[in-house]
C-alpha cells in the first residue's frame, strides 16, 4: 500500500485510541510504525540500487519492488516480530506507546498482506528466509 494510504489508517485508528486514551506517546507510536515501517525498504534499495536521496525515485523504485528488486529483506514487515512484542505486552505488563506501537505494526502488516500481491506466508521472515529473499517467490503473478 501507498504511504498516504498508510497514513489514512494510522491517523484514523491512532485518532480513536487517542480519544478514548489521551495517549499522545501512544497515538505517534502508534503513527511511528504504522506509517514509517516502510523505511526498512530503503534498506533493500541500498543493497540493490546504491545509495540515493531522491525520494520520487526511490519511492518508485519500491513501489513496484517485485520488478526493480531481485531480493527482498525488508525486515520489519515480520510477524514474528508483531508476536513478539504482543508476547512482550502481555509477559512484561508494557505501557499503552508500547501496545499502540504493535497495533500500528499489526495494522500495517494486515494492510500490506490483503492490498499487496504476495504469497500467504510473505510477511513471516522466516518464510523469506527459507526463499532466500528471493522476489519471485514472495510476490504473485511475476
Ligand atoms: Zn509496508
Amino acid at each position: 500500500m501507498k504511504v498516504s494510504g498508510h497514513a489514512v489508517i494510522s491517523l484514523t485508528v491512532g485518532g480513536i485510541l487517542y480519544y478514548y486514551s489521551h495517549s499522545l506517546a501512544g497515538f505517534l507510536g502508534l503513527l511511528l510504525t504504522g506509517i514509517f515501517v516502510d523505511l526498512d525498504h530503503y534498506i533493500d534499495y541500498v543493497r540493490e540500487q546504491g545509495i540515493s536521496f531522491d525520494y520520487m525515485k526511490i519511492y518508485s523504485t519500491c513501489k513496484d519492488g517485485d520488478k526493480h528488486f531481485k531480493k527482498l529483506t525488508l525486515i520489519l514487515h515480520s510477524y514474528e516480530l508483531v508476536i513478539f512484542l504482543w508476547l512482550a505486552i502481555v509477559f512484561f505488563n508494557l505501557n499503552i506507546m508500547w501496545q499502540y506501537i504493535t497495533v500500528g505494526l499489526t495494522l500495517h502488516l494486515v494492510v500490506d498482506q490483503i492490498t499487496n500481491r504476495v504469497v500467504p506466508l510473505a510477511y513471516f521472515f522466516s518464510y523469506r528466509v527459507a526463499k532466500n529473499f528471493e522476489t519471485k517467490k514472495i510476490f504473485i503473478d511475476r
